[in-house]
């Protein structure tokens, strides 16, 4: 896997539709990718603020 497809996938995952398999896959790539890894983390962050906001 590379950034791109990283990316892309991180986009997937706040919807929710990803499949467990690509999901390792990621984990993988953020494990040996800094880049990725934040962006996940960022990512991750609005994922929680979404989550949030529709309970309001
Ligand atoms: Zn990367």
């Amino acid at each position: 896997m590379n950034c791109k497809d990283a990316e892309l996938i991180l986009v997937d995952l706040i919807k929710d539709e990803i499949d467990s398999t690509i999901k390792s896959d990621l984990m993988l790539h953020l494990e040996s990718c800094a880049i990725c890894s934040k962006k996940y983390q960022e990512y991750q962050k609005i994922n929680k603020a979404i989550k949030n906001s529709l309970m309001l």
